[in-house]
């Protein structure tokens, strides 16, 4: 059976013609399909008609919030003869929706998070594209938080399930610029931490793993249940440490600095010197970004 994809919040797991009634719930919504380019469902038998011949794609993912299981909203990697954005195998579409009770609560920019990390770091992606038609501006919103940058705008665009033409805004992100997100102010890797190794892997043996170490390291005791984080510049959970007490990541933030190469203190500074004196990889992170 396919692999299940799972955040803070959600499960992205396969579609199961059991959902054709919670997909009717939100895909007949007026608010929900006509702003992405399909029209509202009319049953439930067209809902699990949808299921069986359109959301069946390898990376086509129901969202359910962990709670119930309930698909709540979607999300697919379009793979190349699935898309008219590319037509190479090492580069996708990134597709979504969200029923609307959901909207507002940052459950889409969370979902399509670990859906770029699926692609970048299990499928071998090289590129994510992704669009949204003019006026869409939740779509927008979370192809801004996820990093896609602006590529460019098609007029007259062919939306045939709506039989109109629209004008549609084309974004993309690369793997460079989806791995440059986890460099932390200081220039360490957060992609290659056990931390974050064991939060996006959920392996809950590395995470008592790394407990100990950290424990040993540091003097302190670092309980498992610490060993949750995203990255230090990234949206998501942090370890208490990260979240609140590293002095470079309060002091970055506090002067609104993307990063420590960005500050003209940072050959003098002893806060991050302490790291990169010891770590020639982090100041080439610096240096490079
Ligand atoms: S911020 Fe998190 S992921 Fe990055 S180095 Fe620190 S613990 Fe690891
Ligand atoms: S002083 Fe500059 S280099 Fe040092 S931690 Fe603060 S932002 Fe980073």
């Amino acid at each position: 059976m396919r692999k299940q994809l799972e955040t803070e919040r959600l499960l992205l797991r396969p579609w199961e013609e059991g959902d054709a009634e919670s997909l009717y719930e939100y895909a007949q919504d007026p608010a929900v399909g006509p702003i992405a380019g399909w029209p509202p469902h009319r049953s439930v038998q067209e809902s699990l008609d949808v299921i069986k011949n359109v959301l069946n794609g390898p990376e086509s993912y129901a969202v359910c919030l962990k709670d119930d299981c309930r698909a709540i909203g979607a999300i697919e990697l379009k793979l190349k003869g699935h898309t008219d954005l590319t037509e190479r195998d090492d580069e996708c579409e990134l597709g979504y929706w969200l029923g609307k009770p959901f909207w507002g609560r940052g459950l889409m920019p969370e979902a399509a998070r670990e859906l770029l990390r699926h692609a970048f770091e299990d499928c071998g992606m090289k590129k994510v594209w992704c669009g949204y038609y003019d006026g869409n501006t939740k779509s927008a919103r979370v192809q801004e938080k996820c990093a896609f940058i602006y590529q460019r705008t098609n007029k007259d665009v062919d939306v045939p399930l709506m039989h109109e033409k629209r004008t549609a805004h084309v974004s993309c992100l690369t793997k460079e610029v989806y791995l440059k997100q986890f460099i932390a102010y200081c220039g360490l890797d957060c992609a290659q931490c056990d931390a974050r190794i064991a939060t996006v892997t959920h392996d809950d043996e590395l995470r008592v793993k790394v407990a100990k170490e950290w424990s040993e390291l540091n003097g302190v005791e670092i309980t498992p249940d610490m060993i949750h984080c995203t990255g230090c510049r990234t949206d998501g959970v942090k370890t208490p440490y990260c979240e609140s007490l590293c002095p470079i990541r309060r002091c970055a933030q506090g002067k609104g600095f993307k990063i420590c190469s960005d500050c003209d203190d940072m050959n003098r500074c002893e806060k991050v010197g302490a790291i990169i004196g010891n770590n020639a990889l982090a100041l080439d992170n610096l240096k490079g970004y």
